[in-house]
């Protein structure tokens, strides 16, 4: 069915389960400075995100509330431990990797490949476990969508601001 080791899948498999029932980071941030809103409509995914960042560019604090399956909630859970600490553009290629993961066009990008962590990268790997259950896709890119608004100024609603 896949080249993965039945090994490796019961790994992923485990990851995604332990956070999508022990979700990191699940809470509202009422002083977060940008929050984005991600809906699922396939799957009634719904999510809130909340990101904090630095004076300097860095991610300080990121956290998401909502519901939705068990491959939503994990992988906005794995998310948000991500985030921490990275810049924007850091966040950016984590998603761009992803993206690419499901899609199956990955690791065809070596020059993002490289500038991700080790342990990020194999993050992401497990999450990315989904491609072969294509109706589940959505489900575990809706953080990273959402990221992606929180990430835009233009889109974000700046709490706090006026
Ligand atoms: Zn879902």
């Amino acid at each position: 069915m896949s080249d993965e080791g039945d090994d490796l899948r019961e790994l992923y498999q485990e990851l995604i389960l332990d956070h999508g029932r022990h979700p990191r980071n699940f809470h509202a941030s009422p002083d977060a400075q940008r929050e984005a809103v991600g809906h699922n409509p396939l799957c009634g995914d719904k999510l809130v995100l909340y990101l904090t960042v630095g004076e300097d560019g860095h991610i300080v604090d990121a956290s998401f509330q909502g519901e939705g399956c068990a491959i939503s909630v994990a992988s906005a859970s794995m998310m948000t431990e991500m985030l921490k600490g990275k810049t924007a553009a850091q966040a950016k290629a984590l998603w761009t990797y992803f993206e690419g993961l499901c899609k199956g066009s990955a690791g065809d990008d070596d020059a993002i490949l490289a500038s991700l962590d080790e342990d990020d990268a194999s993050r992401l790997q497990a999450l990315a476990g989904v491609r072969h259950y294509p109706v589940r896709v959505k489900c575990a890119m809706l953080a990273w969508r959402t990221l992606e608004s929180a990430l835009d100024p233009a889109v974000a609603k700046k709490v706090g601001a006026e």
